[in-house]
This record gives structure tokens, C-alpha cells and sequence, in this order.
């Protein structure tokens, strides 16, 4: 096995394996996500990722798994582990793997000094580690650490190895290069893999399925066809078409014309076809008319207002929010009468209708919203069972909405779902 420069090998990266070294992975605290990142950016350059492993800072293990992986894929990503210390041990296994011998990089070494000497401090020995590398790899600059990646041709069986920091805001960037204009760039075939999104709520999985179905499910049969993918989590149905073409252009006009058949199918259940969250597009909404909103929220202590305010910029259209979670705060600081919550109850449409009049009063927000409701563990009663949300929405000039809804699942579903509909009340309200 040789390393060398990467002009002479020409085959493409058809496959690909990633493994993330790390014992803390192994644990519970920490997951590999790095994975996900690198299998989207390959994915899109038509780079299927044909396996992933994690594995432990163990020498042994590592290099046959690394072996392994190098046996069977064209491209094998490593993560982790290129640390200044002992239990890094990425670096040496590959090394020895394909029989390079590690050799000092003076240009590493120097980089790794200066950044210790930018924050006056002395490069602690230990660091020379981090400029052992293989014989002819490659380095792979990394302006948010010390570890810099290396990059490994094997000319012979024309198979690429990379090895990357773990921490992914070194990762990212660095490996984002590689494949926007590095060697996995140039290494990938014409075939591209193309990707459009529609988000869907206010409908189940199956209610989708039984409409989009009968639609998308031809297109598998095309040639290339399109693949559709159903996901659902609660308070929103996601379906993403893929279609791997060599044509860009011709596969980007093919997935959207897809696209508007399943959406004007699916009619106004469909709030994005441009991956923007639900929250988002009411944000938009908002500042595109120059609106602002408040919500007076209980069970939901507030997600929605943080659901608003995540987003940068949110000063443009967020009012504010009041959490009135007990009675008396209901009654404090939204003037909700509380007879009206003693004859109904707290979760009840009357209580949800003075939650909305009594923001109103006390905002010049021109949507306000309220939810009350019950999302357990307990609390639930039999005409009240846990998971029954009431939601108020007032936009100004159209006339109150009311609804009782009942949510399934968890605590953190039924909040959820809560403020996802809440957030498509006010969508189709200003629609
Ligand atoms: P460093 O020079 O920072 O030590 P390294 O390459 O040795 O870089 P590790 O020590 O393996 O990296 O990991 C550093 C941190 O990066 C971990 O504590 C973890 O937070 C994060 N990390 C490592 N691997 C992954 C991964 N696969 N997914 C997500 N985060 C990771």
C-alpha cells in the first residue's frame, strides 16, 4: 500500500463506510452524531454510506474494524481520537493498518505551536502527537482545533481514508471542504442524489399515506425513479422524495413537479415545501405582514413563546408571552374571572376564550393565542382526560377560534403538539 498524491487515482467513490472512535460514545451520555453529518454531505454527492461503527479507544478493535470497513467501501471516514493524548489512538492504527510509518509533518508541528503562542502559552509536548502522520498523507487544515484531519489515497486499490477531529464544529467545516471542492468532490461520480421536502399537519401518517400513495407510488417504477420517504413525528407528517440523476437540472424540475402533484393533493395540511419548520413559517408570516403576536400560555409553560423567540430576529413580530399556569395567575395577570374558572374549569373553552380577551387587553399584539390544558402524567378526569388542550386564537378582523383538541401521547408530545397546532391555527388564520 502506498500513499500518494491524489491525482493518479480516477474511480469513483461508489460506497462508503463511517467509524466513530471514541469510548465516551459507547456510554450513555454522549452519541455519535458526526455520522449523520458526514452521511448527508456524502449522500448528496451520490456517496452512499454502506455502514457505520463505533468503537472504543482500543487499538485492537479499532484497526479491525477499520480493516474491515476498508475492505468492503471505497471511502472510510474515521472520527475521534486524533487528540494529543495516549488513549488517541486513530492516527497509529490507520498507520499501522496500511503499513505507513508515522513521520513528524515540521508544518503541523509549527501551526500547533503558534496557536498555543497566539494565547501565550508553551505547546506542551504531548502535542507532537498530533504531527505524527502517516507517511504521504495529506493535512487537512483545522482553523477551530489543534488536530488537523489527514487524508490518505490508496493508489493502488484506489480507496480514500479520512480521519477527523471528533468535535463536530472542527469536523464540519473540514469536511464540508472536502466535499464541496476536496478530493470527495472530485472523487464523486456525475450521479447526484437530488432531495425535496413537503411538511404536512393536522393529519395522520395513514391519512397522508392514503393520499400520497397512490400518487408517488408510480414514480418508484420510473426510470431513475423517485424514492418517497414517509416520516412522522407528533403534530407533523414529513415526505421526502430522492432521485439520484447525473442531470441536476432535469431532476430538480422532475422532484418539484412531484412535488406540487402531492401538494395540491394534500391541500392546505401542507405548511412547508422548503424544509422550514412550522414555527418559521408563521414567523414569516408574521414579519412579511408586519404583524406581532402574544400568547398567554399554561400547560405549554411558555414553548411557544420559545418556539418563536428561538429564531433570530424574533423581536420583529414576538409581542411577548405570559405563563399563567395556576388559577390565580390566570385571574392576576390575565383578569380571567375566576367564576368563569370555577363553573368550567381551567381547561375549558370559556377560560381559553378570557385567557385570549384578557391578553388583548394587555397587548397591542395584533395575534394573540391562548392554550390551557392538561398534559399529565395526571390531572386527566374522565370528561377531561390527559391530553385534552384548548386552544384560542385571535387574529384581528376575523372572528375567534375555539377548539377542544385531544392530543396523544407523553407529557412532551401532548406540549408539543399543543403549540404545533396552535402555531397552524394562526398559520391558516392569516392565510
Ligand atoms: P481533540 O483534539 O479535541 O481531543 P479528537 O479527535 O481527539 O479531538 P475526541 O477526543 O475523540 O476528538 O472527541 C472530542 C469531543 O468531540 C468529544 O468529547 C465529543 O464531545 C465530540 N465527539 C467526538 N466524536 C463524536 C461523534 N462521533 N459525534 C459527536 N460528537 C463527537
Amino acid at each position: 500500500v502506498a500513499a500518494t498524491g491524489l491525482d493518479r487515482v480516477t474511480s469513483p467513490l461508489a460506497s462508503a463506510e463511517i467509524i466513530a472512535v471514541g469510548s465516551e460514545l459507547l456510554g450513555t451520555v454522549r452519541i455519535d452524531t458526526n455520522s449523520l453529518f458526514i452521511t448527508g454531505r456524502l449522500a448528496a454527492l451520490g456517496i452512499q454510506v454502506k455502514g457505520k461503527a463505533v468503537v472504543g479507544d482500543d487499538r485492537t478493535r479499532l484497526r479491525a474494524f477499520f480493516i474491515a470497513a476498508l475492505e468492503r467501501s471505497d471511502l472510510v471516514v474515521l472520527t475521534g481520537g486524533l487528540g494529543p493524548t495516549a488513549d488517541d489512538v486513530t492516527r497509529e492504527v490507520v498507520a499501522d493498518a496500511l503499513d505507513l510509518a508515522l513521520v513528524e509533518d515540521a508544518a503541523i508541528t509549527a501551526r500547533i505551536e503558534d496557536r498555543f503562542a497566539r494565547r501565550g502559552l508553551r505547546m506542551p509536548d504531548v502535542n507532537r502527537r498530533q504531527a505524527m502522520v502517516p507517511a504521504g498523507a495529506v493535512a487537512l487544515p483545522n482553523p477551530n482545533g489543534t488536530a488537523p484531519g489527514l487524508l490518505i489515497t490508496d493508489e493502488g486499490r484506489g480507496k480514500v481514508v479520512v480521519l477527523l477531529p471528533g468535535p463536530p464544529r472542527e469536523l464540519q467545516p473540514m469536511f464540508g471542504l472536502l466535499c464541496d471542492h476536496g478530493v470527495i468532490a472530485q472523487r464523486a461520480g456525475a450521479e447526484r442524489l437530488h432531495t425535496v421536502s413537503l411538511f404536512t399537519t393536522q393529519r395522520s401518517e395513514s391519512h397522508v399515506e392514503e393520499i400520497a400513495q397512490p400518487l408517488y407510488g408510480p414514480w418508484a417504477e420510473e426510470d431513475p425513479p423517485i424514492e418517497t420517504t414517509i416520516l412522522a413525528s407528533p403534530g407533523q407528517i414529513e415526505l421526502h422524495l430522492t432521485l439520484r440523476s447525473r442531470d441536476s437540472a432535469a431532476a430538480q424540475r422532475r422532484l418539484e413537479s412531484a412535488r406540487t402533484v402531492l401538494a395540491n393533493a394534500l391541500g392546505d395540511a401542507v405548511f412547508s415545501t422548503d424544509g422550514r419548520p412550522l414555527h418559521r413559517v408563521v414567523a414569516d408570516m408574521l414579519r412579511e405582514r408586519a404583524m406581532t403576536i402574544a400568547a398567554a400560555e399554561s400547560c405549554t409553560g411558555g414553548l411557544l413563546m420559545t418556539r418563536l423567540t428561538d429564531l433570530p430576529g424574533s423581536s420583529a413580530y414576538v409581542a411577548g408571552g405570559v405563563v399563567a399556569y395556576s388559577n390565580v395567575l390566570k385571574t392576576a395577570l390575565l383578569g380571567v374571572d375566576a367564576r368563569l374558572i370555577d363553573a368550567h374549569g381551567a381547561v375549558s373553552e370559556p377560560v381559553a376564550a378570557a385567557m385570549v380577551d384578557g391578553l388583548r387587553a394587555r397587548t397591542s399584539a395584533d395575534v394573540n393565542v391562548s392554550i390551557t390544558g392538561i398534559a399529565g402524567p395526571a390531572g386527566g378526569t374522565p370528561g377531561k382526560p390527559v391530553g385534552t388542550v384548548v386552544i384560542g386564537a385571535l387574529v384581528q378582523g376575523k372572528p375567534l377560534s375555539l377548539r377542544t383538541h385531544l392530543f396523544p401521547g407523553d407529557r412532551e408530545m401532548v406540549r408539543f403538539q399543543a403549540t404545533q397546532t396552535a402555531l397552524d391555527v394562526v398559520r391558516r388564520l392569516l392565510f
